[in-house]
């Protein structure tokens, strides 16, 4: 009985890039806060635990994953309320997101 329990004790390999996730666990989302001074990486403000929101550098939907090096800390005004941001600072978020998304869609051919 007892051998037979030693020997189930076999090691899991460990796929740190599924199981560390800094985005939806609340805890390991403090650690990037903590990194980060609880200040948003955007405009420098200083945030709390419940003001402090996780912004993606490289989006999910572009293949960024939920790892600390892909996080940052961001206010909640500079994460997703890109309406109410300064006019200046919308038009030049705007332009670089319309080229990025340009890019993309471009078919193949077009950058031959
Ligand atoms: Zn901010």
């Amino acid at each position: 009985m007892k051998q037979a329990q030693a020997e189930q004790q076999v090691p899991k390999p460990v796929d740190e890039t599924r199981e560390v996730d800094f985005y939806n666990i609340a805890e390991n989302r403090l650690k990037v806060f903590e990194r980060d001074g609880y200040k948003c990486k955007y405009c420098a403000k200083q945030l709390t635990r419940f003001s402090a929101t996780l912004d993606h550098i490289q989006p999910v939907s572009k293949g960024g994953t939920n790892t600390m090096d892909n996080l940052v800390t961001a206010c909640l005004h500079c994460n997703s309320s890109r309406g109410s941001r300064p006019v200046m600072d919308a038009i030049k978020k705007n332009n670089a997101e319309q080229t990025a998304a340009s890019d993309a869609n471009k078919p193949v051919s077009n950058f031959l």
